[in-house]
């Protein structure tokens, strides 16, 4: 149940292992957050995505030969907001000599901050403490801050675990990559991929509910039909989740649980770059983020250019009524002249990111539902590898296998 990454990779799975897979998808496309929308020529993803070189949704594509491709992200001259002015990123040893984000001083404690991290400092509390611990200046905090931002889309230091931060800052200096199509071009290929290892994908199908009835699972649609599997896997969200099996009180938990990364995008479509326009900026002094996508892939038609801008919201931030207005100004300076440029806008209040952030209080989900023998769960709020599309991808797998092992047994 549900067509987004989880379904499509764990489907394929599934199938590759013999099973027969009905992937039952509430819309009319597959992909869910990862769709990418076409307006005019240009590739709109749902905000900014980017794709983890090292990490396990680019490893799930490339062992299943799908065929993508694209550009190193961050790659040119990157740029900090702090105080409303642009200073250069702090990003490597080469620029954190050359910033004028901070002074002598700051440089050294942020290179040993920066040493740390990527000599494989972990933690066992949270990132907050981790960075208490540290005695940093608030604005080297602020820096260290805002590049676990980049990495994890996180804003919420204080309840995601410091061993997951830590982990998700090493991934990112392994750089991503955007896609040339947008990420509806993966969709694409997982969904060929699994057409062609006979799984049916079941498009406008909503599913209402799933529970056992004499020995196999029967699932409720919408339409009031009933299909019957002897194991299931839920790829949807902890509410989606609980709201189909109520009798799992596991899911409840989650459901309310989970505390989920959320965003306000502002993604533009411009004629052109305005000249002087910088390619990439994150705030420091506030969680923005800015990068023309199509500086590195194929997202615009000759000359055009695809922008997104981001503000990482915070726990219990409700998106803002003045989010876009916020988003404009952050165009204003990264790239001023834009405005007469624009050919269309896509703007996104309060996105799921995330489902549920890796929190160091208490695990994330387990694949198995224990309350629903033959019921599993896959998505990113669930399992311990990784975040955003990698833990999709890693616990989607996770559920398949656990799944095919439930079969085995159950026959
Ligand atoms: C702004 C933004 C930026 C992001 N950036 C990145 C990034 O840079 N890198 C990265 O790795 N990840 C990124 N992500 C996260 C990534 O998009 C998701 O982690 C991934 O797409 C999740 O896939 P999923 O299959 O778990 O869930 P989803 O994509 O949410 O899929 C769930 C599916 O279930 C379907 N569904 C729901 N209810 C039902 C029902 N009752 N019956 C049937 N179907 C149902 C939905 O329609 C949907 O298609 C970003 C996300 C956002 C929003």
């Amino acid at each position: 149940m549900g067509g987004g990454l989880a379904g499509l990779l764990a489907a394929i799975e599934l199938a590759q292992a013999g099973a027969r897979v009905t992937v039952l998808e509430a819309a009319g496309e597959f992909g869910g957050r990862a769709r990418t929308r076409e307006v005019d020529g240009f590739l709109f993803n749902r905000g900014p995505h980017a794709l983890y070189r090292d990490g396990a949704l680019k490893r799930a594509l490339d062992s299943l030969d799908i065929r993508y491709s694209g550009g190193r992200s961050l790659s040119g001259a990157r740029k900090a907001i702090a105080g409303g002015t642009l200073h250069p990123l702090p990003a490597s040893f080469g620029a954190i000599l050359g910033t004028s984000l901070f002074g002598l001083r700051d440089k050294a404690g942020y290179v040993r901050v920066f040493k740390a991290v990527m000599d494989g400092a972990t933690g066992t509390a949270s990132f907050a403490r981790w960075l208490d611990d540290q005695q940093l200046t608030p604005m080297v905090r602020a820096t260290v801050e805002a590049m676990a931002r980049l990495a994890s889309y996180a804003n919420a230091a204080a309840d995601i675990s410091a061993r997951a931060m830590l982990d998700q800052m090493r991934l990112a200096t392994g750089g991503t990559l955007y896609v040339d199509g947008g990420w509806g071009t993966l969709v694409h290929g997982l969904a060929e991929t699994a057409r062609g290892l006979g799984v049916d994908l079941a498009g406008n199908t909503v599913v209402r509910g799933v529970r056992r009835v004499d020995g196999a699972l029967a699932l409720t649609l919408a339409n009031g039909d009933t299909r019957h599997a002897d194991a299931a896997i839920l790829a949807l969200g902890p509410r989606e989740a609980a709201a189909l099996a109520p009798q799992a009180a596991s899911l409840a938990d989650e459901a309310e649980l989970a505390r989920a990364v959320r965003a306000n995008t502002l993604d533009l479509a411009l004629r052109r770059l305005p000249p002087g326009a910088h390619d990439f900026a994150l705030g420091i002094d506030a969680p923005v983020y800015f990068s023309v996508h199509s500086g590195s892939a194929r997202l615009a038609p000759d000359g055009g250019a695809l922008v997104h801008i981001a503000r990482y919201l915070a726990p219990g931030d409700t998106s803002a009524a003045d989010s876009v207005t916020e988003l404009e100004a952050v165009a204003d300076l990264v790239m001023p002249g834009w405005r007469t440029e624009v050919v269309s806008r896509q703007a996104l209040r309060g996105m799921v990111v995330s489902n549920a952030l890796p929190r160091w209080d208490r695990p994330r989900a387990a694949v198995r539902v224990a309350e629903e023998p033959g019921l599993f769960v896959a998505g990113d709020w669930v399992g311990e590898h990784g975040m955003l599309g990698d833990a999709a991808a890693a616990s989607a797998s996770e559920a398949a296998q656990a799944a095919l092992h439930w079969l085995e047994g159950a026959q």
